[in-house]
C-alpha cells in the first residue's frame, strides 16, 4: 500500500511523522515546498506537484487549511481509483459536496474530522482520535494505516456526520470556553491565585459533564421533566445571582445572558419542572 499525505502545515507534518515512524512509504506534498525538506531527511519521498504525489499513492490523505484549498489543490488531478480520505476541516454540507465531487472523479471517500492537537498525534495514551464518515469499505481497507496517527471512530455512511460530529463537539467547547473565562473574571482583583481555582473548576465541570446523558435520555424520550433534579424555576431563580454577583464583581455578564435568556423564555412558556433541554426547542430555527 503507497500512502500520500497533501498538507505539510502543523497537523500534516505531525501525521507525516507518525507514518514514517510506523515505517510506511510515503509521499508529501506541500505548495510551500520548504516545508517538505526536513520530511525528506526523515524518509519521506517528496512530490513536486499535488498530481505527482495523488499519482504515487493509493490512499490519498488530505490535510490542508480549508475546503477551498482542497479544491484549490486537487483542480484537475485525476483521482480514478484513488482512495481519498479529506482530514481538512470543515461543514457537514461541504463535506457532502466533496464526497460527491471525489466519486464523480472514480475515487472513494471518507471525510475526518481530527480530534486532538499535532502533539497528540503519533502518542496513543493521549487520546486523540479522528471521526470518520463516508465509505465505509474504504474505512474498513485502509483501517490499519488510518490507525497509526490517532484512534478511528467512525460515524456512518453520510460523509457529513464526521464534520457534524466534530463541530457538535467543538461547539460544547466553546460554550466551556466561555463559562471558565467568566469565572476567572469574577475572581480578578480579588486576593485569590488562578492556579488555587482551576482544580476546583476543572473537577466541578467534570462532575457536571454527565449532564449530557441526562439531556440525551430526554430527547430520546420526549419528557424533559424526567429525572430532573435541578429544575427550571429554581435555575432561572439562580440567575440574579449569578448576574449580581457579576455587577459586583464589575464583570460583564455577555457570555452568561444568551443562554439565560433563553431559559427564562422556556420558563415563561410553562415548563417549571423541566430541566435545560427545552432550551434545544428554542434553537431550531
Ligand atoms: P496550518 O495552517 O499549519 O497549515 C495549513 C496547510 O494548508 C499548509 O500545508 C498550507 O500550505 C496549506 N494550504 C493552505 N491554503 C492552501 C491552498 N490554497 N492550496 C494548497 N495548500 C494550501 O494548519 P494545520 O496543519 O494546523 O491544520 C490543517 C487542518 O487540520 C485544518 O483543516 C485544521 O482545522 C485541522 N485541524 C488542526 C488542528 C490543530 O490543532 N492544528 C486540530 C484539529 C484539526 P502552505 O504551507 O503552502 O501555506
Amino acid at each position: 500500500m503507497e500512502l500520500t499525505l497533501l498538507g505539510l502545515g502543523a497537523m500534516g507534518t505531525a501525521l507525516a511523522r507518525a507514518w514514517l515512524a510506523a515505517g510506511y512509504p510515503l509521499t508529501v506534498w506541500n505548495r510551500t515546498s520548504g516545508r517538505a525538506e526536513p520530511l525528506a531527511s526523515e524518509g519521506a519521498r517528496v512530490a513536486a506537484t499535488a498530481a505527482e504525489a495523488v499519482a504515487a499513492g493509493d490512499l490519498v490523505v488530505v490535510c490542508l487549511l480549508d475546503d477551498a484549498s482542497v479544491g484549490e489543490a486537487l483542480a484537475g488531478v485525476d483521482l480514478t481509483g484513488k482512495d481519498l480520505v479529506n482530514l481538512t476541516t470543515g461543514t457537514p454540507a461541504q463535506a457532502r459536496a466533496r464526497a460527491e465531487w471525489a466519486e464523480s472523479r472514480g475515487a472513494r471517500f471518507l471525510d475526518g474530522g481530527i480530534m486532538a492537537v499535532p502533539p497528540m498525534i503519533g502518542v496513543p495514551e493521549s487520546g486523540g482520535y479522528v471521526l470518520y464518515s463516508g465509505s465505509r469499505a474504504l474505512f474498513d481497507a485502509r483501517h490499519e494505516a488510518l490507525a497509526v496517527p490517532a484512534g478511528t471512530r467512525y460515524v456512518g455512511t453520510d460523509p457529513g456526520f464526521a464534520a457534524l460530529h466534530d463541530v457538535a463537539l467543538l461547539s460544547a467547547m466553546t460554550g466551556m470556553f466561555a463559562g471558565v473565562s467568566h469565572a476567572f473574571a469574577l475572581l480578578r482583583g480579588e486576593d485569590l491565585a488562578p492556579k488555587d481555582f482551576a482544580p476546583l473548576l476543572v473537577e466541578w465541570l467534570t462532575a457536571m459533564a454527565p449532564s449530557a446523558y441526562e439531556i440525551a435520555g430526554q430527547l430520546e424520550s420526549g419528557d424533559y421533566t424526567e429525572g430532573v433534579v435541578s429544575n427550571l424555576a429554581m435555575m432561572v431563580e439562580g440567575n440574579s445571582t449569578l448576574l449580581r454577583t457579576a455587577e459586583e464583581q464589575r464583570v460583564s455578564a455577555e457570555l452568561l445572558i444568551p443562554f439565560m435568556a433563553l431559559m427564562e423564555r422556556r420558563l415563561a412558556e410553562g415548563h417549571a419542572d423541566e430541566g435545560t433541554t427545552g432550551v434545544i426547542e428554542l434553537l431550531i430555527r
